[in-house]
């Protein structure tokens, strides 16, 4: 598994900043957000070092795709209420220009009662 020394959310992975953590298997790691914008708002990333979306692959079609598919189960548990009523925002911020900070891959989940501080 490759891990950047230099990356924020590779200690997070490793235990070495502690983190409020949602949900962890052997290729993905999720934890709330330390600044959230909304009431719910935590990201899932891929235990692999990859800096965005911009060095996915085919072959990590199937990473994002567990992803996606488990960030509706994981939104629940975590507060946001269901659809259509409820819901919640799924957003990649990627590179300088599309607001990316910490260049680790990651999905923010964000939901719960509006109005939220951002967005
Ligand atoms: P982005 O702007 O998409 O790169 O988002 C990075 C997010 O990481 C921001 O929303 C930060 O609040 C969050 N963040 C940074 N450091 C930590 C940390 N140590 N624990 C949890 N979240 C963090």
């Amino acid at each position: 598994m490759s891990s950047d020394p230099n990356c924020v959310f590779c200690k997070i992975i490793e235990g070495k900043i502690p983190s409020r953590k949602v949900y962890e298997d052997d290729e993905l790691f999720g934890f709330h957000d330390i600044a959230p914008w909304a009431p719910v708002h935590f990201m899932l990333v891929p235990k692999r070092h990859i800096a965005s979306m911009a060095q996915l692959t085919p072959d990590d079609a199937a990473l994002m795709g567990r992803i996606m598919t488990l960030a509706p189960k994981l939104a629940l548990e975590q507060g946001c209420r269901p659809y259509p009523e409820g819901g919640y925002r799924v957003l990649v911020n990627t590179g300088t220009e599309g607001g990316q900070e910490v260049h680790h891959l990651h999905v923010h989940v964000m939901g719960g009662p509006r109005p939220w501080l951002r967005g």
